[in-house]
């Protein structure tokens, strides 16, 4: 894959607060995109079409598999979800940085197939919080909440093969945490020589 731009994994338990860290990282730094999923979930209250996710039918998920047109593509709590190969492939070539918020399973096969894949976990800052978060407004009865747990520990289980963990304690604290990663990863050799190829050249003329 030609990848002129970075790309990141973030995954994270559900309650970790991921998608708030990733949209408040957006909103910090416009050269960062992140990628839209196909899946097969219905949409919840408020999530629009296109700009949360792209909702299709089974039928249609299947019909996107068998002409290879994901990334990566896995079946999270009784749905299945996919990263489009080309969006992501076109804005890599034009240089910008994608961010695919993705779950383990996703997070192994791009590893394999984009090896300087950067990844990050998000964790909750204590089984506690995490708790709370899944009991959302305390309408749901003991036993979803507890399923979501069970979920959310299965997906903790991933973290040791990710690069990077942020705890998600305080959330500009996590934030900061996460754009530093960021500045780092555009610091590295590789995209620095390709920004400043003109700098480097006129610095070793003769
Ligand atoms: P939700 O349905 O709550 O938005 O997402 C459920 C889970 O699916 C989350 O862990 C999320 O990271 C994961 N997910 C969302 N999009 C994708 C995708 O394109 N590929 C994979 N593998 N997982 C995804």
């Amino acid at each position: 894959m030609n990848t002129l731009g970075s790309l990141y994994i973030i995954s994270a338990p559900s309650g970790a607060g991921k998608t708030s860290l990733v949209k408040a990282l957006l909103a910090l730094d416009p050269s960062v995109l992140v990628s839209v999923s196909h899946t097969t979930r219905a949409p919840r209250p408020g999530e629009q079409e296109g700009q949360d996710y792209n909702f299709v039918s089974p039928e249609h998920f299947d019909e996107m598999v068998g002409r290879g047109e994901f990334l990566e593509y896995a079946e999270v709590f009784g749905n299945r979800y996919g990263t489009s190969q080309h969006w992501v492939q076109q804005r890599l070539a034009e240089g910008l940085d994608v961010i695919l918020e993705i779950d383990w399973q996703g997070a192994q096969q791009v590893r394999r197939l984009v090896k300087q894949a950067v990844s990050i976990f998000i964790l909750p800052p204590s089984r506690e919080a995490l708790l709370q978060r899944l009991a959302g407004r305390g309408q749901d009865d003991s036993s979803v909440i507890a399923a979501r747990m069970a979920e959310a520990v299965s997906e903790m289980s991933h973290y040791p093969e990710f690069d990077y963990l942020v705890i998600n304690d305080d959330f500009d604290h996590a934030l900061a945490d996460l754009a530093c990663i960021f500045r780092a990863q555009r610091l590295k050799q590789h995209p620095q020589q390709q920004r400043h190829a003109e700098l480097l050249a006129q610095l070793l003329s003769e």
